[in-house]
């Protein structure tokens, strides 16, 4: 089966399209790697439409389902040998069983993701990103800023960059920081999901997603972020 992924797309040379032509003409299933490529919602469906056998996506991720789970889409009879790698067939993917309760926790995340205004969840996770954003504005030396990553994971997000000289704390410190301190706060590294961008030697960056967030924990990333940098 060719594997499709898209994670290098701007640097890549075969688009979909192109990867689904020559699989079909050699008689070749082809595969799409799709995990972080909701929203926007039309993709539960575009690339099994386009021609690609098999299509994956993650249940943690866009579709704010159960975190072990995953959808997989197209052709029955790949489907159905796929299943027979898993349980209750004791093939190697009984390892990596989903549960009933996860199952069915994913129907439910699906059915609320064809239901919900994506124009309006789109307003919220901007709001918390704009939140943290405000709460940094002030202190000398930082930059925040929201960005859209082009590929997969297309929801907003922050970018944070300060400057090493006047902040002497790296990248790494400080997300080892936010991971230690309470509640534990997981972010990403500088220009992650930015492949494109890059800092003079002396910035230092995260990127923080906010869709995983409960209400009101944006205000909690916000000032842990404002303690560690401008304290
Ligand atoms: C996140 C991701 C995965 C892993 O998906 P999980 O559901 O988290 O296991 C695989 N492939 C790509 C392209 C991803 O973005």
């Amino acid at each position: 089966m060719l594997f499709f992924i898209n994670t290098f797309t701007p640097k890549g040379r075969i688009d979909r399209q192109t990867w689904v032509a020559v699989g079909k003409k050699h008689g070749v299933p082809t595969f799409n790697d799709a995990a972080a490529d909701v929203p926007p919602k039309g993709r539960l469906s575009e690339y099994v439409r386009m021609g690609f056998d098999l299509v994956t996506f993650s249940g943690g991720k866009g579709l704010l389902g159960p975190q072990s789970s995953g959808l997989l889409l197209g052709r029955r009879d790949l489907v159905m040998a796929a299943r027979r790698c898993g349980s209750p067939w004791g093939g190697i993917g009984r390892g990596m069983k989903v549960g009933k309760e996860e199952m069915i926790g994913l129907l439910a995340a699906v059915e609320r993701y064809l239901k919900i205004d994506h124009q309006a969840e789109k307003r919220l996770l901007q709001s918390r990103v704009d939140t943290i954003a405000a709460s940094l504005a002030s202190i000398p030396g930082v930059q925040a800023e929201s960005f859209v990553p082009e590929i997969a994971n297309h929801v907003p997000h922050l970018s944070l960059e300060w400057d090493y000289e006047r902040i002497p704390i790296t990248t790494a410190e400080a997300s080892g920081r936010l991971k230690q301190g309470h509640p534990p706060i997981e972010v990403g590294g500088h220009h992650w999901m930015q492949p494109n961008r890059q800092s003079p030697d002396n910035m230092q960056g995260l990127t923080v997603s906010v869709w995983m967030l409960r209400p009101g924990e944006d205000r909690i990333v916000a000032e842990r972020l404002k303690s560690l940098l401008a304290g």
